[in-house]
C-alpha cells in the first residue's frame, strides 16, 4: 500500500506489525493521534487485523471458539481472547476516525466484506455519518486468483466512485487450506500489488471525479511531486534539481574511505566499527561542505566497489509490470538520485520522540547497521 502511493508521489507512513509497531500499545496510539491532530497526515487508511471478525473464523464457531455473531458483533460476555484484541482494534480504529473527522483528514477503512468488523455498533455509527462512501472491490478485478469481496469505507472522494465487480468469466481459488506459497488466507491478507494500487488511485483522487480530489495531492511530473518536509510536516514542493555534482578529487577519496570503513567492518553491530564509519562519514561530509555533494560522491565511490545496483537498463526491463509514472519516478531515482530539495515554508516543530524504540534500541541499531553494510 505505501509502495502504490509512493509510487504516485506521496510520502507514505505505515505502522504495522510486520514493521514492529504494536497499534494497540498506549504510546503508540497517543503518538498517532497527536501526529493526526498536529496536521500531519492528509490522509489515514486503516486495514485492522480482521482475522477475528472474519467468516473463516466465527462461521467456525464449533472449533474455533468464536463468540461473535451479527446479532452480537462483539461477542459474548466471555470472549475468545482474540475476539479481546480485535475489540481493541476497533476502539483506536474508531479513535482514529474522530481525530482524522476533527482535523479535517480524510480517512478508509478496509475489511472484508462478510467481516463482522462492519456491523460493530461503535464503527457502523460513525461510518453511517454523512459524507462516508462505501466502496466495493472485488480481488480478481485486481488481478488475483480469488475473489475475496472488500469494502472500503471512508470520506476520501475517489471512494465514491470505485466500484471493482467480478466480471464472472474465470475460475477462483478458494481461500482455504494451503497453496504453493503457504497458508491461503494469510497470503490474501497481505496486499496484492492491483488492489494497492487501485486503491491508493481512490486515496489520492485520480480516478473518479478528479475535481473533488482535495483530500491527498495529485502527482504531476512538473513542478514535480509534491513532498512532507521531515521537520516541518507540512506539504511543500520538490524543487527541480539539477544533475548531481562531479565530485572533486577529494571528494571522491573521501568516499572512498568511507566504503573501504564499511567493507572492513564486521557484518554485525558494533559501537566501536559505527564509531568508525561515523567518523569517516562525518570527514566526507567536512570536505565535501553539504550532504548532497557527500551522498552524490558516495554513490560514485560505491558503483567503483560494488557495481550499481540500480543498473537504468535493468529497471527499463521492469516496464512490462510497473505503472508507467513508477517506472519513470524508479528512472529518475536510479539516474539522478533522491532529492533532497525542499522548496516551501519552514516552520520547526517540537518533534515527536518514537517512545517505543527507546525499548528497542539494539534492533534499532541492528536495523541501522545492515543498512550501513548495504551502502
Ligand atoms: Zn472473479
Amino acid at each position: 500500500m505505501s509502495a502504490a502511493l509512493r509510487a504516485l508521489g506521496l510520502r507514505a507512513t505505515a505502522v504495522d506489525r510486520r514493521g514492529g509497531v504494536d497499534l494497540l500499545e498506549r504510546d503508540v496510539q497517543d503518538r498517532i493521534l497527536a501526529q493526526i491532530a498536529a496536521g500531519q497526515f492528509r490522509h489515514v487508511h486503516l486495514a485492522p487485523p480482521c482475522s477475528s471478525f472474519s467468516l473463516p473464523f466465527w462461521a467456525m464457531w464449533r472449533s474455533s471458539g468464536a463468540t461473535r455473531s451479527s446479532r452480537h458483533p462483539e461477542g459474548s460476555a466471555h470472549p475468545h481472547p482474540k475476539e479481546v484484541e480485535g475489540n481493541k482494534h476497533v476502539a483506536f480504529t474508531c479513535r482514529v476516525i474522530d481525530a482524522c473527522n476533527a482535523s479535517g483528514v480524510t480517512y478508509s477503512i478496509e475489511q472484508p466484506l462478510t467481516s463482522l468488523m462492519w456491523l460493530m455498533p461503535s464503527l457502523r455509527g460513525r461510518l453511517a455519518a454523512a459524507g462516508v462512501f462505501h466502496a466495493r472491490v472485488d480481488m480478481c478485478a485486481c488481478g488475483e486468483e480469488y475473489k475475496k469481496p472488500t469494502v472500503i469505507a471512508g470520506t476520501a472522494p475517489g471512494l465514491a466512485s470505485l466500484n471493482l465487480r467480478c466480471t464472472g468469466d474465470h475460475e477462483h481459488v478458494l481461500l482455504q487450506g494451503s497453496g504453493p506459497k503457504g497458508s491461503r488466507t494469510a497470503q490474501a491478507a497481505s496486499y496484492g500489488v492491483g488492489f494497492a494500487r487501485v486503491l491508493a488511485a481512490a486515496i489520492v483522487g485520480v480516478t473518479g471525479d478528479q475535481g473533488r480530489a482535495g483530500a491527498a495531492v495529485r502527482v504531476r511530473d512538473d513542478p514535480g511531486p509534491r513532498v512532507v518536509a521531515t521537520v516541518e510536516g507540512d506539504l511543500g514542493e520538490a524543487a527541480e534539481r539539477p544533475p548531481p555534482p562531479q565530485p572533486s578529487g577529494a571528494e571522491l577519496e573521501g568516499a572512498r574511505a568511507v566504503v573501504r570503513v564499511v567493507d572492513a567492518a564486521p557484518a554485525v553491530w558494533q559501537a566501536a566499527a559505527f564509531r568508525e564509519v561515523a567518523e569517516a562519514g562525518n570527514a566526507l561530509l567536512v570536505t565535501a561542505g553539504d550532504a548532497g555533494r557527500a551522498s552524490s560522491a558516495f554513490r560514485v565511490a560505491l558503483k567503483e566497489a560494488h557495481g550499481d545496483h540500480m543498473d537504468p537498463e535493468r529497471i527499463r526491463g521492469l516496464g512490462a509490470y510497473l505503472g508507467e509514472d513508477h517506472l519513470r519516478y524508479l528512472l529518475r531515482v536510479a539516474e539522478q538520485g533522491v532529492g533532497m530539495a525542499y522548496r516551501g515554508e519552514r516552520v520547526r516543530r517540537k518533534g515527536l520522540a518514537y517512545q517505543s524504540a527507546k525499548d528497542h534500541l539494539d534492533e534499532a541499531f541492528s536495523q541501522l547497521w545492515e543498512e550501513v553494510k548495504k551502502g
